[in-house]
Order: structure tokens, then sequence, then C-alpha cells
């Protein structure tokens, strides 16, 4: 059972009152805002940085049938698609969120809001490795973003470490412009998709290094290196780069939701297709839900579900209050 503390909210501090308050303006918000602001529902979308999520921070989007453009320029097309539609978007971060009764309260940094039905779309964030050195050279050499940082490494050497699509997508963008980029990875298996690990391969200026991790960041002022292990004979070496780039993974946002969603182990909420939770008018979608793959066309599919089952909830309120 769920613990709903019941408010007495007076007027003045109801807030901006919304039918559908999407949070993540990520993929699968702004998906979930386009669908949702076309079913004339008064829709807002609140987003702490900024709009686009991870697609706002990757360059070449390939796999989005019909669309190749820079991910920044995608998630332009899809702010402007909500908004035309009528949805709002506030820049604020959500603090907490509580249902009392037949509503969701938001607190967030640009005050209180109210809304019939809440889609979460925060999405998940780079995992860190937690090693020695990295908080400490963030900004100084180590990096969770390639679009961002990339540019200051021009002709310099960077590892980037991680075995997934995201290592080798970036891996694969940081070359256009590095002069030497080594992929460091625990093993000898790659989760990424073979398409993206040929395409790596095959530039002259990279080098997979496998069977290793990163057991410390070294450095001065910046980042100087890293003090490698090999983790099938322990042995340990350094490997001289000027920046790091880390793509071992997401951590799902979940945690303000966490009394009103059963989550995994590893923090992913258990919704499936439909993207309803236990809680009625709860939806969650895009990354931080269970599921097989991570990709765009899956964030702005789970968003248009959602958006779909937050108007099917709000109707049904709506049709028990009539009768
Ligand atoms: P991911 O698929 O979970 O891969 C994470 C990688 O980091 C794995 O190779 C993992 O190694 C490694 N790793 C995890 N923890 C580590 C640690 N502590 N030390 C060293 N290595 C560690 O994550 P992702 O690449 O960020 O991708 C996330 C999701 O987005 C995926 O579903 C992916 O398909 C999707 N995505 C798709 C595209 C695309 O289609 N263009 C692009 C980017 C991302 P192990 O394999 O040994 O576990």
């Amino acid at each position: 059972m769920l613990d709903v503390k019941v408010m007495d909210l007076e007027s003045s501090d109801k807030g901006n009152e919304w039918d559908i308050a999407i949070v993540g303006g990520g993929p699968a918000g702004l998906g979930a805002a386009i669908y949702a602001s076309r079913s004339m529902r008064k829709t807002v979308v609140f987003e702490k940085s900024v709009l686009g999520g991870q697609i706002a921070t990757t360059d070449e989007v390939d796999n989005y049938p019909g669309i190749r453009a820079k991910g920044p320029e995608i998630a332009a097309m899809f702010e402007k698609h909500a908004r035309d539609f009528g949805a709002e978007i506030i820049f604020a971060e959500v603090l907490s969120i509580k249902k009392v009764e037949d509503e969701f309260i938001l607190e967030t940094t640009e005050g209180k809001h109210r809304a019939k039905a809440v889609i979460w779309a925060a999405g998940a964030e780079p995992k860190k490795l937690g090693v020695p050195g990295e908080k400490e050279f963030t900004g100084r050499g180590v990096s969770y973003c390639a679009v961002c940082d990339g540019a200051f490494f021009k002709g310099k050497t960077v590892a980037v470490i991680g075995g997934g699509d995201s290592a080798f997508t970036e891996g694969l963008y940081l070359l256009n412009m590095v002069g030497k980029l080594y992929l460091i990875h625990r093993r000898e298996q790659f989760r990424a998709q073979r398409y993206y690990v040929e395409q790596l391969k095959s530039n002259p200026k990279s080098e997979i290094l496998t069977n290793k991790v990163v057991v410390e960041f070294v450095g001065d002022k910046f980042l100087k290196g890293l003090r490698l292990k090999d983790t099938k004979t322990g042995e340990e070496s350094f490997l001289e780069v000027d920046g790091a780039f880390i793509y071992i993974g997401l951590r799902p946002v979940n945690d303000l939701i966490k009394d009103y969603v059963d989550l995994d182990e590893r923090g992913f909420a258990l919704v499936g297709e439909d993207t309803k939770t236990k809680t009625p008018g709860l939806f969650v979608a895009g990354d931080g839900r269970i599921k097989p793959l991570r990709q765009l066309v899956h964030a702005l599919s789970d968003g248009a579900t959602a958006a779909i089952m937050a108007d099917e909830y709000i109707r049904h309120l709506e049709s028990v209050k009539v009768g």
C-alpha cells in the first residue's frame, strides 16, 4: 500500500494545474508531449538542463528511420513539434512528487505544480567508474560527453572506456578530431552493435585494448594518463592520454518515484510496454524502465504510449466524476 499523505492545499498554494505533467525533456518526454498536447490535454514538460536528453549530446543519429541528422538538430525538431501542438516547456528541476487523492503535486525549482497524470521520462544518467582520480580530473581531462568536450582534444590522444554502443558511437565521433584513440574494455566481447565495432576497428587512428580496467586517473593540473590493470593477468600498466571519455552505461533516475513504482535491483522501473506503474495516473517512459533495447525509436514509442495511456486515465477520472 502506498503511504499517501493527504494535504490541505490552500487555493493560493495550488500552483499551476495541468492535465499531464511530463518530467524530462528527452525523446521520451518530448514524444509524450507531442501526443499529449495533440490529444488536447493541457501539457507541461519539466526539464532541468538541456532538451533532447542523450540525443542532445549525440553527434550523428543514423538509426532513426527516415532521418539522419545531428543529435541536437533532432532534439530541436522534437521541441518545436511539441511547442507547435501547445505543450508548455518549463526549465525547472522537479524536487518531489506526491500523489494526493486523484492528483499529483510536483514541487519544482519553479514552484508547485498540480497534474492529473504524470509521465516520468527522466531517463538515465552516465554511470561513474568510481576509481581514484575520476572525480578530481572530471572537467580536466575526464569527460562523460564527447560532443560537449571532444573539441578540446583536437589532434591529441584520448581513451574511451566501455564496450557498449555509446563507447563506440562516441569513439567514432572523437576519431573525427583526435590524433589517437584507445578504446578500453574490460573483456573481449562487446555489447555494441557489430556495425559500430567494425567501423571503429577499421579506423587507423584507433586501437582497442581488451581485458583492461582503469584503476586510476593520473595527472597534475590536467589528466596525464591512466593506470590500467589486465583483468586476466592482473598486470598493471600506464597509458599516456590527454583525455578520457567514460561510457560504461547508465543509471536510471528514478529516486523521486521509488515509493510509487516497483524498481528492479539496478533501479529501473518494472514497467511494461503500456508504461503503467502500480500507481494509477503515473507512467514511466524511456530509458528509466526495464526494456531490452534503449534506442531513440523506443523512447519515442514509449512517450507516445504513455501519453495515450495518460489521456485514457484522465478520461476515466472524468467519467467517474460525471457519473
Ligand atoms: P551499455 O550498453 O550498458 O554498455 C556499457 C559498457 O560498459 C559495457 O560494455 C560494460 O561492460 C562496460 N562497463 C560497465 N561497467 C563497467 C565498469 N565498472 N568498468 C568497465 N566497464 C564497464 O551502455 P551504453 O553503451 O551507455 O548504452 C546504453 C543504452 O543506449 C544501450 O541500450 C545502447 O544500445 C543504447 N545506445 C544506442 C545507440 C545507438 O543505437 N546508436 C547509441 C548509444 C547508446 P560489459 O559488457 O562487460 O558489461
